[in-house]
């Protein structure tokens, strides 16, 4: 229930402000916080048509918008509501009946991992692995040929050679990917095989003590012939849990079960981890994954667009291979991306599309473009006010907020320390920066001539 508190909500009841309006508002707060093809893309074609009971929803064309919008947004979606309403409030999303842009909701596109990921890590087993994480679906290359070749070692012949295999990568690289493919691979062929993140088994470990289930808990892990746990560093620093452990990995380990680990980082490198516990790591097959090297991001593409059904030139592929090098999940979002905008507005998919829909991802060679010049001209010439003003010692009002713009930009867009800041702005104090920008943050949000004021700043700047 909608809860009266503070003048907003004050207004809201007297004047009963429709989900239209409300849904507005938001928008013009998430407008500021998002890049402008977030917003265009995502943000723009929705409209709020209910609310009641503290929960306000949404019309947006497709399920891929859904998807999009729980997925990366529902956060900032909420506290902007809260702000908005001075009360909790939920948001629920539908897909608008009749509506003609996207036409078919786009469920090949389902995006990948995160939510199947995350259900799989809170629920208990028995688990079900994600149907697309099969080693069919992983694409070889160099940068990962070790750990393939190791993982399928594993299903043929477990408990074996490579007891425990440790899979390290950086984020985004395929070990969840090579986890839940041992894990099936396993299930195929007769193998018990269980997958946890170390974080679940964390919360089992912990709940076994407190609720004196430990054999339980023991004859749970004991019981399986593939022990797949991801995400071990976790574990770091968590003595008690590695306690735990140690136990079910010696037992397993002892009795000839495979052991699969995968981290984020060679264990040599986990701090705050047991000598014991990271000796034992050590003691198989450590097996890491590289950023895969440009012809491997554009088989990966390939693939991806192949079991996507759509048949994207290779000029298009090799544009977004060559944007994104590090993180596979990013590679495939940008596709996604690309795909879902060009179903969105009904258009082909080009090259000029690509370039614009990732225009921001282009992230840093458009942002570079920007720089603390090009901020200082752009506020001195929205207020009228010269730049000589901004960098001076003046403290009429409308000097002082440019200035303060400034900080904010210099700070929010262009990431530099207030340190940086304070120099550029003929040597002032990093805590006057940090004063000035915080004030512009915070400002924002309620100030709606501001808003419109640094939105219009922030658009001469990106163009
Ligand atoms: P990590 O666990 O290392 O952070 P994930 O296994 O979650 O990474 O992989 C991120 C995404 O990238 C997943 O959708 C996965 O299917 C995909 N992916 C990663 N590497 C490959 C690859 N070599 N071939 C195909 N897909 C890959
Ligand atoms: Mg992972």
């Amino acid at each position: 229930m909608v809860s009266t508190r503070g003048t907003f909500i004050e207004s809201k009841e007297n004047n009963s402000f429709s989900a239209e309006e409300i849904w507005r508002a938001v928008l013009g707060l998430l407008q500021i916080q998002t890049t402008r093809t977030t917003f265009e893309t995502w943000l723009k074609p929705t409209e709020g048509i209910f609310f009641q009971n503290g929960q306000l929803t949404v019309a947006v064309p497709t399920a891929w918008f859904v998807e999009w919008l729980e997925r990366r947004m529902y956060q900032s979606i909420e506290k902007a509501l809260t702000k908005v309403l001075g009360t909790a409030t939920t948001v629920q999303f539908q897909v608008k009946s009749g509506s003609k842009i996207g036409g078919s909701p786009v469920p090949s596109l389902t995006p990948t991992e995160p939510t199947q990921n995350v259900n799989i890590t809170i629920s208990s087993p028995p688990m079900k692995f994600n149907p697309r994480y099969i080693f069919n679906s992983f694409v070889v290359g160099t940068s990962n040929r070790l750990a393939v070749s190791a993982s399928q070692a594993v299903v043929e012949s477990p408990g074996n050679m490579y007891n425990p295999l440790f899979i390290y990568s950086g984020v985004g690289l395929g070990k969840t990917h090579l986890l839940h493919s041992i894990g099936q691979a396993s299930s195929d062929v007769g193998l018990t095989s269980l997958y946890v993140s170390s974080e679940q088994f964390t919360n089992e470990y912990i709940i076994s003590i407190r609720n004196g289930t430990s054999e339980k808990f023991r004859n749970k892990y004991r019981s399986v012939e593939v022990l797949l746990i991801d995400d071990i560093q976790f574990l770091s620093g968590k003595e008690q849990t590695q306690e735990g452990f140690f136990h079910t990995f010696n037992d397993l380990h002892n009795s000839g079960q495979q052991i699969v680990i995968a981290s984020d980082r060679p264990p040599r490198s986990l701090a705050l981890l047991q000598d014991r516990l990271r000796s034992r790591f050590e003691w198989g097959l450590m097996a890491d994954i590289q950023p895969p090297d440009l012809e491997t991001r554009m088989a990966i593409l390939a693939s991806k667009a192949e079991s996507l059904e759509l048949s994207i030139e290779d000029s298009i592929i090799e544009f977004i291979a060559k944007r994104v090098q590090k993180n596979v999940r990013e590679l495939e979002g940008s596709l996604n991306r690309v795909v879902a905008y060009s179903d969105l507005m009904n258009i082909p998919v080009t090259i000029d599309l690509a370039i614009s829909v990732l225009q921001d991802l282009a992230n840093d060679a458009a942002r570079h473009s920007v720089n603390p010049d090009k901020i200082i001209e752009q506020v001195g010439k929205y207020y009228g006010i010269d730049t000589g003003e901004i960098l001076g010692r003046r403290r009429t009002k409308n000097i002082a907020l440019s200035r303060q713009i400034v900080m904010y930009l210099l700070s929010y867009e262009l990431e530099m320390s207030p340190t940086q800041i304070g120099r550029i702005l003929g040597g002032r104090d990093h805590a006057t920066v940090i004063h000035g920008s915080g004030k512009i943050n915070a400002e924002i949000n309620e100030d709606h001539q501001l808003r419109q004021d640094v939105l219009t700043i922030k658009e001469s700047l990106f163009t």
